[in-house]
Formats: C-alpha cells, sequence, structure tokens
C-alpha cells in the first residue's frame, strides 16, 4: 500500500503536466474546428449565394422559353385554322350584311362577325372571310407595297426658300400654283375654278427642282414623297402600275402631300405608234396608269404632284395636257447674279478669309449649275483641309472652279466623242 502511493506521489507532478497539455491541445483542436466550420460555412454561403443566382436565370429563362412557347402555340394555332378569303368590300348593305367582291370567284352578300364594327367598313376596304361561312372576320390594312414604302418619305422636308439662290420667277410661280391653293383653298372655291393638279419642272440637271420641290413641302407642311420614274418601270408585267395606283393611295394616306416625280421622262416619253417590245408596253402601261391616276383625283383632296424632267422634248403631250400637268416652270443654269446668290448661300457655314471675291467666281462659272457651284464651295473647302488650314482663300476657290470646270469640259468632250 505504502509503496503505491509513493508511486503515486512519484507519478503526481508527471500528470499534471499532461493534463496542461491536453487541455492545450484541446483547445488548439478547438480552436483549430472553428475555423473549420467557419470556413465551410463561409463556402456554402457562397454556395447558396451562387445556385440562387442560378435560379434567377433559369427562372428568367423558364419564363423567356414559355412566352416563346406560348407565341409558337399560338402560331401553328393560327396556321392549322382554315384560310380565309380575302376581299374587297363593294357596298355596305343595312346593319349587318356587307358585298364583298372576291377576286376570281365573284362578288358575295356576307354577314359580318359581332366583333367588327360595320362604321368601319368602307367600300374598297380589304376584308377577310371565313373559309366556310364566308362570315367576314377581319378588316385588314389597306394594301402598300414595301417597295413603294422604300420610296423616300419625308414628313415635312427641312429646305426652305432662302436656301435657295436665284429662281425668284421659279420660286412665286410655284407658290402661285402649289402653295395657294394648299393654303387657301377658299379662293379657288369662291372663283369657281379647278385647282391646278401639279406642274411640271424641267431644265438641265442641279438646276435646282428636287431643292425647290422640298422647299415647297416644307412651306405648305406637306409630306414629301419622292420617287424617280425609273423606279417605277419594272421587271413584271403589271408592276409598275400597280406602283403608281399604291403610290397615290400612301400620298391619300399622307395628304397633304406633295409627289415628286423626277426622272419623269423614263415613264412619260411620247409612246410610239408600234410598240417594240414587251419592255416597252409595259412602260406604257404605267404612263397609262400614271395618266388614270392624274384625271381621277380631285385637286382639292391637298395632294399635288410635281414631275421634274432634263428632257421636256421627248415627253408626251398627253402628260402635259390641261386638267393633267398643265403648267410647265423652266430652270434654266443660272446666269451671273444667280451665281453669286447661290455660292453665297453654300458658303455661309464656311469659315472665309476677309475679302473673298466671290463675284469674281460667279463671273468665271459661265453655264455652270447650282450642283456644281455648291461642288466648288466643297471643293474649296478641301484644298483648305489639306493644308491643315482653317479659312479658305481666294486661291482655294479659284483651285476648286478650275478643279469642277475641268470636269464639266471633260464631261463635254467624252460626249462630243459619243457623237462622232
Ligand atoms: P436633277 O435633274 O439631276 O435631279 P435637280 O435640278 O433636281 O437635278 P437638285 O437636286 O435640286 O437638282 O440640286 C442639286 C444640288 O445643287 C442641291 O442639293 C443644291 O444644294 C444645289 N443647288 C442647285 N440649284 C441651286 C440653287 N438655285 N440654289 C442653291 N442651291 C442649289
Amino acid at each position: 500500500m505504502a509503496t503505491a502511493v509513493t508511486e503515486l506521489s512519484q507519478s503526481g507532478p508527471a500528470m499534471v503536466g499532461e493534463v496542461c497539455t491536453a487541455k492545450t491541445t484541446s483547445s488548439k483542436q478547438g480552436d483549430g474546428l472553428r475555423q473549420y466550420y467557419l470556413q465551410h460555412i463561409h463556402d456554402l454561403q457562397l454556395q447558396v449565394r451562387q445556385k440562387s443566382h442560378n435560379l434567377n436565370r433559369l427562372e428568367a429563362q423558364r419564363n423567356d422559353l414559355n412566352s416563346r412557347v406560348r407565341m409558337l402555340r399560338e402560331e401553328l394555332q393560327l396556321l392549322q385554322e382554315p384560310g380565309s378569303y380575302v376581299g374587297e368590300v363593294v357596298k355596305v348593305m343595312g346593319k349587318s350584311k356587307v358585298l364583298v367582291k372576291v377576286h376570281p370567284e365573284g362578288k358575295y352578300v356576307v354577314d359580318i362577325d359581332k366583333n367588327i364594327d360595320i362604321t368601319k367598313i368602307t367600300p374598297s376596304t380589304r376584308v377577310a372571310l371565313r373559309n366556310d361561312s364566308y362570315v367576314l372576320h377581319l378588316i385588314l390594312p389597306s394594301k402598300v407595297d414595301p417597295l413603294v414604302n422604300l420610296m423616300k418619305v419625308e414628313k415635312v422636308p427641312d429646305s426652305t426658300y432662302d436656301m435657295i439662290g436665284g429662281l425668284d420667277q421659279q420660286i412665286k410661280e410655284i407658290k402661285e400654283v402649289i402653295e395657294l391653293p394648299i393654303k387657301h383653298p377658299e379662293l379657288f372655291e369662291s372663283l369657281g375654278i379647278a385647282q391646278p393638279k401639279g406642274v411640271l419642272l424641267y431644265g438641265p440637271p442641279g438646276t435646282g427642282k428636287t431643292l425647290l420641290a422640298r422647299a415647297v413641302a416644307h412651306h405648305t407642311d406637306c409630306t414629301f414623297i419622292r420617287v424617280s420614274g425609273s423606279e417605277l418601270v419594272q421587271k413584271y408585267i403589271g408592276e409598275g402600275s400597280r406602283m403608281v395606283r399604291e403610290l397615290f393611295v400612301m400620298a391619300r394616306e399622307h395628304a397633304p402631300s406633295i409627289i415628286f416625280m423626277d426622272e419623269i421622262d423614263s415613264i412619260g416619253s411620247a409612246r410610239m405608234e408600234s410598240g417594240t417590245g414587251n419592255g416597252d408596253s409595259e412602260v406604257q402601261r404605267t404612263m397609262l396608269e400614271l395618266l388614270n391616276q392624274l384625271d381621277g383625283f380631285e385637286a382639292s383632296n391637298k395632294i399635288k404632284v410635281l414631275m421634274a424632267t432634263n428632257r421636256i422634248d421627248i415627253l408626251d403631250q398627253a402628260l402635259l395636257r390641261p386638267g393633267r400637268i398643265d403648267r410647265k416652270i423652266e430652270f434654266p443654269n443660272p446666269n451671273e447674279e444667280s451665281r453669286f446668290d447661290i455660292l453665297k448661300i453654300h458658303s455661309r457655314k464656311m469659315n472665309l478669309m476677309r475679302g473673298i471675291d466671290l463675284k469674281k467666281i460667279a463671273e468665271k462659272m459661265n453655264g455652270a449649275s447650282g450642283a456644281e457651284l455648291k461642288a466648288v464651295c466643297t471643293e474649296a473647302g478641301m484644298f483648305a483641309l489639306r493644308e491643315r488650314r482653317v479659312h479658305v482663300t481666294q486661291e482655294d476657290f479659284e483651285m476648286a472652279v478650275a478643279k469642277v470646270m475641268k470636269k464639266e469640259t471633260e464631261k463635254n468632250m467624252s460626249l462630243r466623242k459619243l457623237w462622232k
């Protein structure tokens, strides 16, 4: 027993030491574990955040796909529906019956669907009829050819009369023929005379015909519809005349409007006695449709037609007869005074050296068109730019004149060669 006590007493201090070290190691372990778990929690939190992010994204994707599926289902349903007939309303008959012309088949008196408002149906509206019962179930938008939509339509162009140099007489005439009837139709009514339907502007290229037409549209708040005669010459038979028809439909929709037909000689040249081929007869058909439309529209509908050409000599007289385009306004190349005006207009915004003599430049450009005068101003600016100057000098102008007029003489030379 005594030995046991001594043994115990001997091993006493050593055991205390062990307990201490055990305590410290366990507290170290506790710290380590804590760290470990903290890290683990952090990682898991990150994962949760990432997953909820993903969830949101996938939900958005699902919603997107769901709406696409819905759309496709609707489309499929529409495709599976039996096709409708497209017709044109001839006449509204009573409160619920309409006479409709369906193209190859003939005319039908049809009922209208209950959700269609009969007051919206007018003659020549395009409508859809159900395939089985022929009930009118849809009013279709009026047909305007995408090609016609491609034509340049400007809601009130930005050109004004003070951007035009010279041409005072022409401005006065066009004001009388186009601006006055649009702004004061009552004057014509009280006098009991018909309004002019349009004007022909003729003269060499670049003399401001388009510019003046756009300015008139600006000052009368008209939509400016520009189409070139050559665009109306189409490959397929009947296309050109359809485009002309739809052009006038579009003009009516946008009224008050000005139709500006450039290069009218490409469809309106004098018709020959014997057609030389199908191409020619197609051009003639387009031209006849144009005459037809000119006869058909009322000038009081606030649609005016301006035509422009460089070749009045080859135009068909039928176009120019009274009641159609009976007014002609000539656009000659500008005289010296007008040339000076045009130069002043186009150099208005340029940074010119003091003392530049534009009169002298105008003197040198005998026979130049408005477009060439504009080109001289731009070229003069380019010469200054090439030499990294911010001012345009008299010399720049002189060089520009030489360049632009040289081009002109070269053109004449090549024309002369062509004639030889
Ligand atoms: P085209 O017969 O070839 O169609 P156009 O007579 O219609 O020619 P525009 O397009 O009006 O000619 O003119 C071309 C450019 O020349 C215009 O952008 C305009 O800046 C300028 N121009 C022509 N004439 C004048 C003028 N009298 N005053 C100011 N600028 C003019």
